[in-house]
């Protein structure tokens, strides 16, 4: 028998809309290959097999009648068995964001991204790790255990989606939700081989999104290609009257047939080749842009001259609306409490018990930038450096349809290899950072291997809402070559 997890999400889809395959038998099948891998993978939280079971029996029904009867023709995401990042809201499921302060938590509501793909038919198998509450780049800072690499269990996933990655990865699902607010979607994604999309600011609705850095936040998502992960994109994007920061203009239906890339012009920006960076890296990023040469576009040099500025800026602007969103975890509303006789005893041990270093550390720094008398030193400063690095992809965007960039400066590091040093870890995230403090889109896809076979992404950017550019780019880039079909031998 095949290995009904080896399809694409696209062939996948193929087979529901002829009828030779179910969603019960997809859905079982990804459930099987959970039991039989996550043990040492450890990319889930918490599995939903008996929603999942009910929504793909539904999405059955739908798929029959559509056959019988015809009709509109049925969202790609109709029966697909999909994961969710733990940060992202599932009424009734629990959802932790990977912090022992949220054990328990049922949220009452789901989040509006997550509701859409299941209206869109999709199929939740569970919620997957997460660095807590997102803070980290290597999903080592879960508070139940990090998430292994599935190309080298050693190694990290990447992160803060690392268990979104990883069960991509490991073809334990079709596609993934994840978030990106400083490369959690992109640098994970190009860690495990996976394709990763990070949306626009304001594209996908952030309402049941537990918030880390707000003004940064983005929901997006993993799959095994582009044309993989667009369909997820179709149903999420979109304005939402339940977020205020949700962009009204209408979603492009984007269609991807065309592999040719004549006229399209792509930048290369020099400062995104540093010292220190793995060579491997810089080689497969220069022979990926030679594939897009090849294809039909043009490159060429550019510069984003306050890139060196995006590091500090974004880990001054990140941890303050940390600080602020967190507060809310006072040991009253939310998950677990360590009882005390007074207040606000109450509040400090529980916080200081149960939110863990990374967290804690970022609290304080946060609340430091944010204070009366730093605040304009720190957090004022850096927004005045965030409008700098706007401007510096605005004016790149005059002169370039896409900007072509690594991920990350190495491929996935050891589990522990970061250990003691935050900063160190920190200037993982030196490629990703810029798009979020800008909030212009970016997707990352597999382009190359080092020689400990560990994956390779690079990073396409496109102005604000351009994500149409991107999926079309990666998709040509993906139909002549093939790096995004290979996989983990588990
Ligand atoms: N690694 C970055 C951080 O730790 C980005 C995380 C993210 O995108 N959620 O903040």
């Amino acid at each position: 028998m095949t290995d009904l997890t080896a399809l694409s999400l696209i062939e996948a889809a193929t087979a529901l809309r002829t009828g030779d395959l179910s969603s019960t038998e997809l859905t079982k099948a990804c459930l099987d290959r959970i039991h039989a891998l996550d043990s040492r993978i450890h990319a889930f939280l918490a599995l939903t097999p008996d929603l999942a079971l009910k929504q793909s029996e539904a999405a059955d029904q739908r798929l029959a009648q559509w056959r019988r009867e015809g009709g509109d023709p049925l969202p790609l995401t109709v029966g697909i068995p999909i994961a969710v990042k733990d940060v992202l809201c599932l009424e009734d499921i629990p959802t932790t964001c990977g912090s022992r302060i949220l054990e328990g938590f049922l949220p009452p509501y789901t989040a509006t991204s997550v509701e859409r793909l299941i209206r869109a038919g999709a199929v939740v198998l569970g919620k997957t790790n997460t660095d807590e509450f997102a803070m980290g780049s290597s999903t080592e800072n879960s508070a139940f255990g990090p998430t292994h690499n599935p190309w080298d269990l050693s190694r990290v996933p990447g992160g803060s989606s690392g268990g979104s990655a990883a069960a991509v990865a490991s073809h334990m699902c079709y596609a993934a939700l994840g978030t990106d607010t400083g490369g959690s979607v992109r640098q994970p994604a190009s860690f495990c081989n996976a394709t990763g999309i990070k949306t626009s600011y304001g594209r996908v609705s952030r309402y049941g999104l537990i918030a880390y850095g707000s003004s940064l936040d983005t929901v997006g998502a993993l799959a095994r290609s582009s044309a993989d992960l667009l369909p997820i994109f179709t149903a999420i994007a979109g304005h939402d009257p339940l977020d205020s920061t949700a962009m009204t203009d209408p979603v492009p239906k984007i269609i991807l047939d065309d592999t040719d890339l004549r006229g399209l012009r792509i930048g290369v920006p020099r400062e995104y080749f540093i010292e220190g960076m793995q060579p491997e890296v810089e080689a497969a990023i220069k022979e990926a842009v030679r594939v897009f040469e090849s294809l039909g576009a043009k490159t060429r040099d550019i510069s984003l001259p306050h890139t060196d500025l995006a590091l500090p800026v974004y880990y001054i602007i990140a941890p303050a609306e940390a600080s602020a969103n967190l507060a809310r975890y006072d040991a009253v509303r939310y998950g677990p409490r360590l009882e005390s006789i007074k207040l606000s005893e109450q509040y400090f041990t529980t916080r200081g018990a149960l939110f863990g270093q990374e967290v804690k550390r970022r609290i304080m720094l946060g609340t430091y930038a944010l204070s009366s008398g730093y605040y304009d030193a720190y957090y004022g400063q850096a927004q005045k450096v965030r409008t700098l690095i706007k401007g510096d992809f605005q004016a790149a965007f005059e002169e370039v349809d896409l900007i072509a960039c690594p991920v990350a400066p190495t491929t996935a590091f050891r589990i522990g290899e970061h250990g003691d040093d935050p900063l160190s870890m920190y200037l993982e995230d030196v490629f990703t950072l810029p798009a979020n403090l800008a909030g212009v889109p970016g997707i990352a896809f597999p382009v190359g291997f080092d020689s400990n076979r560990l994956p390779i992404g690079m990073q396409l950017n496109a102005p604000h809402l351009g994500e149409e550019a991107l999926f079309g780019a990666a998709h040509a880039y993906q139909g002549i070559t093939s790096w995004h079909k290979e996989h983990p031998l588990l």
